[in-house]
């Protein structure tokens, strides 16, 4: 996977990409990233990215220009050109789901907004997608785009030293995963639930498929309505609910 972030801020990424799962998947060449200042692709003297937006109002908006420059010297040579993503408030919500959808792609151009946005040629002729991560406004597309990038990067295959470890996080089977232990046995009064110890896997296995579904079903229902379920999982949830109206 190869990253290539547009921002006028690059030192934001610094402390990022040098450290923990993202730091270990560029050493071992699973990742890529080229952190690009699209102010170098003005051409004017005062090397300019932004201006008054047409119609009035305060803040400045992107120019267009340097912008398309830097995206168009990127794709110079790709047959096919990459997916461009749009760090943007208005765009689709992010979650897991775009997350493995986007791990399929050997490249991604990620763009970082900044001031009061971009020029809408930029959305509409520019941007293959916008991403938002959450209905809150940041001033800037940089967190987000790291967002991204983290949540992509621990999906590529050899990144996260064990695998099974992004195969049951939350979302990845459609639920909320399940609470996890570790030694002591007890802490302070509170013993590791007897199951987690008896070494027994089926019943562990059971035990944290019921506690994902609980927990599914008490902090985010909504997740329900799409998690693929069987018969079982569905009697389980018929029992919580007859439980909680009883
Ligand atoms: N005026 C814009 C609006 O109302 O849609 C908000 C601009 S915001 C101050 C500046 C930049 O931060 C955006 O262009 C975008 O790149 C980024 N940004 C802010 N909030 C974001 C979010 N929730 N998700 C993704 N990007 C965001």
């Amino acid at each position: 996977m190869r990253f290539d972030v547009l921002t006028l801020f690059p030192e934001m990424f610094t402390g990022f990409l040098d450290t923990s799962m993202i730091k270990k998947a560029h050493e071992k060449g699973l990742v890529e990233t080229s952190v690009i200042n699209f102010r170098d692709f003005t051409t004017d003297q005062h090397r300019t990215v932004d201006d008054s937006p047409y119609g009035g109002g305060g803040g400045m908006v992107l120019k267009p220009d340097p912008i398309f420059a830097a995206v168009e010297s990127i794709c110079e040579h790709e047959a096919k050109p990459p997916p461009v993503l749009l760090m943007s408030p208005q765009g689709a919500p992010f979650t897991q789901e775009k997350a493995e959808e986007l791990a399929h792609h050997s490249r991604l151009i990620i763009l970082c907004g900044h001031y009061e946005g971009y020029d809408e040629r930029i959305r509409e002729h520019l941007a293959t997608e916008e991403i938002s991560i959450g209905d809150y406004v940041l001033t800037g597309g940089e967190l987000p785009a790291m967002v991204v990038m983290d949540s992509v990067s621990r999906l590529i295959t050899g990144v996260l030293g064990n695998h099974s470890s992004a195969v049951d996080d939350s979302f990845s089977t459609g639920l909320l995963e399940y609470p996890q232990y570790t030694r002591p046995v007890e802490f302070r009064g509170h013993r590791v639930p007897d199951v987690l110890l008896s070494g027994h896997h089926q019943k562990i296995q059971k035990w944290r498929r019921e506690q994902s579904l609980l927990r599914t079903y008490e902090r985010r229902p909504d997740l329900l309505e799409t998690a693929a379920l069987t018969e079982e999982d569905r009697f389980f949830l018929r029992r919580l609910q007859e439980k909680k109206h009883s």
